[in-house]
């Protein structure tokens, strides 16, 4: 411990000094008082000091005030020494700043008592502040990559905005984002991806200057500042320096993978003119970047048309919209025509949109099949109807198969089975309950696949049927070769099939095709009793339809299913 003495005479000076070592101190002195406050005013000044009251030059009570107006968080503990004893005195003296006092001519015991009282406090001193430190870093750094989370961020580009503003120099933001990121993160485990994002930061740290502000937003985003630069064009420099850096494979536990990420650029002023804008417009542009294909850079521009923008934008807002917990299931019965009785439910997806409102699948699915955020949104429903029906009939409701729709997008990535899987095992539903709704179409696109994946979930335990059937291929030996269970007459013939005869004979020529394999069929799109009492005439199976109810929350279904269902015995003339 490094203590100043600050005392104008010679005799005790050394008398304290000479102590002071024998107690272990690493002793600094002062003949004055002036030289006192050039010593603690500096930032590596000792953290202890015994101060001679009466100096010439400036006295002790006076180099007490000088060191409390420090402004910097730096605690020097003084004791200051003094013949005067009186109280007046002393208050004085505390007053001014000091911590402590010692009356002249001093008791050395009493003196070391007080120095280890100190001690005491500046060790709790030192320690508030660590944790004060530890706390600021926590809060405006990322535990993970150690670099600026969003907040620290922020308030950079404010501030680097402003200096900017000032300096009339540009200035541009970065939106980097991670392409496939999850997939790594999925198939390899949280650790990999850990390792993996930062390695990127490494990465990025090495490529960029010590000026420019690198942050990382959450998951797989980054975020950077790019000060001092001359024009767009530096920007795009540094853009294709990052893709170059990123593009070395990573070698990560024994395994090589493949990095690259997706980054927008948007610039001050052009592109915006406070921190926000400029953050969501590299965003935007970053979505850009994904759209032309990953692996890439663009600049912001407000030229992107309209339609565009507005594709963005959804895509934009899909894309957050499962971690936003926005999507909720509806459920549809599908009831046996012979019987009344409900022998299933589809689950049909909606998209409660903060703007936009209820957005049904028609909006959303194609897009989401194009982005790819299909397959963590199919996980989800998969995972959720598996779950509800699962609590249905955990609740003693009479058990029945639920129908998931997938998508072809999902069906092509390999990824089905495992996905599957994980939805029954979570959910412990016995797989017979689940029946996968694929398109003719999906089916049609590599049949030869689509047979041996079809087989694997048929090996689960699993159902399967062709939705929407007719409208594709209606190959006929196509769908013998396919281990199905059902087809579902697509709605579009049934809805002029007690009028139009092409569409009845459709619809007929299904029925019978599809016995004939032992299938069963479902009509879907039922909503009057001409058309159910038509379908009950062709022998169809199932049905499915507004006239039995419309696609309706969890809960609405289950009443429905209490209360003996919505088809009433009056409106089902076969069935009483
Ligand atoms: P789909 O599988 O053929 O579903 C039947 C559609 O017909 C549903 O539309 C349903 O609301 C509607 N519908 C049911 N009964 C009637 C009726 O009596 N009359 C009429 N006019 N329509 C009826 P929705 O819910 O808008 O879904 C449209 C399509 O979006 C679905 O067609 C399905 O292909 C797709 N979809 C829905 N949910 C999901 C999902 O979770 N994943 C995937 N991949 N696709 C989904
Ligand atoms: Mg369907
Ligand atoms: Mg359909």
């Amino acid at each position: 411990m490094r203590i100043l003495i600050a005392e104008d005479d010679p005799v005790s000076r050394r008398l304290l000094e000479a102590l002071l070592k024998k107690w272990g101190y690493d002793v600094v002195v002062a003949q004055d008082g002036r030289q006192a406050w050039d010593i603690l005013k500096k930032n590596d000044a000792p953290k202890m000091a015994i101060v001679d009251w009466m100096m010439p030059e400036l006295d002790g009570v006076q180099v007490c005030q000088n060191v409390r107006q420090r402004e910097d968080d730096y605690y020097i503990y003084i004791i200051l020494l003094t013949a005067k004893s009186q109280k007046q005195d002393i208050i004085q003296g505390m007053v001014a700043g000091a911590d402590d006092y010692v009356t002249k001519p001093f008791d050395a015991n009493e003196l070391n008592a007080r120095l280890r009282a100190g001690r005491r406090i500046l060790d709790l001193q030192s320690e508030l502040l660590s944790t004060r430190e530890t706390l600021r870093v926590q809060a405006t750094h990322d535990p993970l990559t150690g670099l600026p989370n969003r907040l620290l961020f922020s308030d950079r580009l404010t501030q680097r905005l402003a200096q900017a503003r000032r300096q009339e120099q540009p200035l541009a933001v970065m939106f980097l984002d991670l392409d496939r990121f999850k997939l790594i993160n999925d198939t390899l485990g949280h650790n990999i991806g850990d390792m993996l994002l930062k390695s990127v930061s490494e990465r990025l740290q090495g490529t960029l200057r010590e000026v420019d502000t690198i942050a990382r937003m959450g998951g797989d985003e980054f975020t950077i500042i790019l000060s001092d630069i001359d024009n767009a064009d530096s920007a795009v420099v540094v853009a294709d320096k990052v893709l170059q850096a990123l593009a070395e494979p990573v070698i990560l536990d024994g395994h090589e993978l493949f990095v690259s990420a997706s980054m927008g650029i948007s610039l001050f002023p052009s592109d915006g003119g406070n921190a926000e804008t400029l953050v969501q417009n590299a965003d935007t542009a970053m979505y850009r970047a994904k759209e032309q294909g990953r692996n890439n850079y663009q600049l912001y521009t407000e030229a992107f048309n309209a339609a565009a923008v507005e594709k963005i934008t959804l895509e934009h807002s899909l894309r957050r919209a499962l971690a936003r917990d926005e999507f909720l299931l509806h459920y549809q019965p599908q009831v046996s025509i012979g019987t009344g009785k409900v022998k299933g439910t589809e689950a049909l997806i909606r998209w409660r949109q903060p703007n936009l409102g209820l957005v049904s699948p028609g909006q959303f699915i194609p897009l989401a099949e194009e982005t790819g955020l299909i397959l963590p949104i199919s996980e989800w429903v998969l995972r959720t109807a598996c779950t509800q029906n699962k609590a249905w009939q955990d609740a003693g409701l009479p058990h029945m198969s639920i129908a998931v729709n997938i998508s072809a997008r999902q069906f092509e990535q390999n990824e089905l089975t495992p996905m599957v899987e994980n939805a029954l095992e979570e959910s412990g539903l016995d797989p017979r309950y689940l029946d996968l709704e694929l398109t003719e179409s999906t089916l049609m696109q590599n049949p030869d696949t689509a047979v041996s994946i079809l087989q694997k979930l048929k090996d689960m335990g699993v159902r399967i049927s062709v939705d929407d059937f007719g409208t594709g291929y209606s190959s006929l030996s196509y769908l013998k070769r396919f281990p199905i269970d059902a087809v579902k007459i697509d709605q579009s013939f049934v809805k002029d099939i007690t009028s139009n005869p092409d569409d009845a004979a459709i619809a007929g020529a299904v029925v019978a095709m599809a016995h004939s394999l032992k299938l069963e069929v479902i009509a879907e799109g039922v909503e009057t009793l001409d058309q159910l009492e038509f379908l009950r005439g062709l022998r169809c199976d199932e049905m499915q339809g507004y006239f039995v109810s419309p696609p309706v929350p969890a809960e609405d279904l289950q009443q429905q299913i209490i209360n003996g269902l919505s088809v009433k015995p009056s409106q089902l003339p076969f069935a009483a």
